[in-house]
């Protein structure tokens, strides 16, 4: 029987420090191991942390030892979540793990943290899930039509109950798996167990990363790379878009549950999501990172004397400035990590301080020097033209912008929090108007072409729509209008 290791806790004050996004905010970490005799609860938690940087809103972890299923999640870091005692009494030979940052469903709900758990007739079934559905709405309808109830606000939650329907239509969860990737559409790259079996499944696209490693012992998926080596797994290969895993005492199966379509990662994964130690697809973020750098130094070359990068994505590709541009690289910017997602409220004053809680600047470096500041992206504006003001402060001479990706004029819907359009600046303003907005000396974004040539793909293999508007799915009126979330019509 499932049971969930902890009363419904009080919702914490749900307080964050910027208001909604001024950046691309990254979507969730997943992570799946299968390795009986292991104390996977604690290998989960390793992978999680390594996973930390793909959301900080919510950790969970369920564990199944073939009779019992239990679940433990919270809002918070994964340390904040996850004590000594929470992972001694979580024991068994399989796990799946969580790392939140909400796209859709209000983020500092307990309900909404993840894995969702479900029972199957006398069975459980817990799910975690990277990405986002566009046919949620549809899907939720149709669900409430047929007095199915739901307790969470999630695209999670109705993807957890049609497995749930399915498989008990069909008399094995592989067919309730196969069933709902024929109906849901988006971007999924999904970890769920049964009380015996790790199962992992990706959309026919592949818009979010799914990888998969082994140990001498067991099997684990994970949202990176990095999430296989926190815990000397070895690196196998990635989980195929449209491809289904079961990993049970049987080994590990594989099916092809629905058609490949167009291959479209996120190419947002290389600019700044993923952790730069991570690879996909044989390629390094740390290396894709550098050569993105080295490509704006060519495109767009400034008379300065440092180069600094805005951390963390910015740092291998400022390396990379210096390096194609002879001009001297420097840390200008101290990170203070974590604190936007703390869930202790700052004073007043400290609010006012804004930009500063987050980032700060080594005045003795940057003192009277001519710099070349090189970021990832612009979704707003607000947070470069903060930016821009403290290096002044700081003692800036001229401050020169270089972004390694093109200007974002598209929202996404694929589990990336950019916003609606109206608020990304450069739906409706020219470069110079960006920079005229920002304050800087100078600005200049990275071509779609020089984007992928820098990072060694086609753009023909990867999401590219935030720059383009051309989505690998067709997206539904209801979500374009407005980019609806449950909340509004649940
Ligand atoms: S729209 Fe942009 S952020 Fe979203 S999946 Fe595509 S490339 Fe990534």
């Amino acid at each position: 029987m499932p049971r969930d290791a902890r009363d419904v806790p009080e919702v914490a004050q749900d307080w964050v420090l910027s208001d909604p996004p001024e950046r691309p905010e990254e979507a969730c970490g997943v992570f799946g191991i299968y390795a009986p005799g292991e104390d996977v609860a604690r290998l989960t938690y390793f992978g999680l942390h390594a996973l930390q940087h793909r959301g900080q809103e919510s950790a969970g972890i369920a564990v199944a030892d073939g009779h019992t299923l239990t679940v433990t999640k919270d809002l918070g870091l994964v340390p904040q979540v996850f004590k000594e005692a929470d992972l001694v009494s979580l024991q068994g030979d399989l796990a799946i793990g969580h790392t939140r940052y909400s796209t859709t469903g209000s983020s500092s709900r307990w309900d909404n943290a993840q894995p969702m758990i479900s029972t199957i007739g006398p069975n459980a079934i817990a799910l975690a899930h990277n990405g986002n559905l566009i046919n949620t709405l549809d899907l939720r309808d149709h669900l409430k039509d047929n007095g199915i109830r739901f307790r969470s606000t999630t695209d999670s939650e109705v993807m957890t109950t049609l497995v749930d329907h399915f498989t008990q239509l069909h008399g094995s969860i592989r067919g309730g798996i196969r069933e709902t990737m024929k109906l849901i559409r988006g971007a999924y790259s999904v970890v769920m167990m049964s009380e015996e079996a790790l199962y992992a499944f990706r959309d026919p696209y592949g818009v979010r990363p799914l990888v998969l490693g082994t140990l001498p012992n067991g099997w684990v998926v994970s949202s990176e790379t990095c999430g296989l080596d926190i815990i000397g797994a070895e690196f196998v290969r990635e989980v195929a878009p449209g491809e289904m895993l079961k990993v049970s005492a049987a080994g590990l199966e594989s099916e092809q549950a629905v058609p490949a379509e167009k291959p479209s990662l996120c190419v947002f994964e290389f600019i700044y999501f993923a952790r730069p130690d991570s690879v996909f697809d044989d390629c390094s973020v740390y290396e894709a990172r550098t050569r993105l750098g080295a490509a704006i130094a060519r495109s767009a070359p400034a008379d300065a004397d440092l180069v600094i990068g805005v951390p963390d994505s910015g740092v291998p590709a400022a390396v990379g400035f210096a390096r194609e541009s002879g001009i001297p690289f420097g840390e200008g910017l101290v990170k203070n990590r974590y604190v936007g997602r703390t869930f202790i409220s700052p004073s007043q004053y400290l609010r006012q301080q804004g930009i500063r809680l987050k980032l700060n600047p080594l005045r003795h470096i940057i003192g009277g020097k001519r710099l070349i500041v090189v970021d990832d992206s612009i979704v707003r504006g607000n947070t470069s033209r903060k930016l821009v003001d403290l290096l002044r402060e700081a003692g800036a001479a001229e401050v020169h912008m270089r972004i390694t990706s093109p200007p974002v004029k598209w929202p996404c819907f694929f589990g990336i929090d950019t916003d609606t359009q109206e608020q990304l600046i450069a739906s409706s303003k020219s470069v110079e108007e960006v920079r005229a907005f920002i304050g800087a000396d100078s600005l200049a974004y990275l071509s779609v072409e020089d984007m992928m040539d820098a990072i060694g793909r086609s753009a023909d293999r990867h999401c590219v729509a935030c720059f383009t508007g051309e989505y690998p799915l067709e997206i539904p009126e209801s979500m374009r209008r407005g980019k609806l979330s449950l909340e509004h019509v649940g």
